[in-house]
């Protein structure tokens, strides 16, 4: 999968060996009856749903959440990180099908892949913004939280490392590839 580099240069000590397993990308699905309740009181026809196997998308938007990361890495002395730069991809399919994946980022001491905590509300406003969008509404913008979070570090954002994100270079074909193996 693209944003998954072969890192074994940082070969990490003691029991980080099953970290390397940890995804670059994460879907949550079980925030979707949110998501629709947060398209109240608009009603879309048809009702969004969550695709599972994406086929031939309709629109893709890249957006930011909110959320904090833990790292795994129990030899890593850096407890954590805030930022108001998750990378999420909003991608819509035919019949109202859409899907949101959200990109993780690396710990900055250690590289091992953090643990995200989404902002569940940041995810849902999003979302429902875009799909409202999408269907034509006229909705007002969502506010981005500014909060005094640390500058992007794209080294360690999964989403910078596909090509995405703040390293957006990529064509949308390329692009495309990387998304269908979330
Ligand atoms: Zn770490
Ligand atoms: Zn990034």
């Amino acid at each position: 999968m693209a944003g998954k580099k072969n890192r074994s240069k940082g070969k990490k000590k003691g029991p980080a060996q099953n970290l390397a397993d940890l995804p670059s990308q994460m879907v949550y699905p079980h925030l979707h009856g949110r998501v629709v309740e947060a398209l109240l009181p608009d009603v879309l026809d048809p009702e969004p749903w969550f695709v599972h196997e994406p086929g031939t998308r309709e629109n893709r938007k890249e957006t930011f959440i909110v959320g904090r990361f833990s790292c795994p890495n129990q030899s890593c002395r850096k407890a954590g990180w805030t930022t108001g730069k998750v990378c999420i991809h909003i991608t819509s399919y035919a019949n109202s099908g859409y899907r949101a994946i959200v990109w993780s980022q690396r710990c900055k001491l250690c590289d091992t892949m953090g643990i995200l905590a989404l902002d569940e509300q940041s995810y849902i406003d999003r979302v429902a913004f875009r799909l409202k969008k999408w269907a034509g509404l006229v909705v007002p913008a969502v506010p981005y939280v500014k909060r005094g979070t640390p500058p992007h570090l794209s080294d360690f954002c999964e989403a910078c490392i596909a090509g995405f994100c703040e390293r957006g270079v990529l064509s949308l074909s390329t692009s495309m590839n990387a998304l269908r193996l979330g």
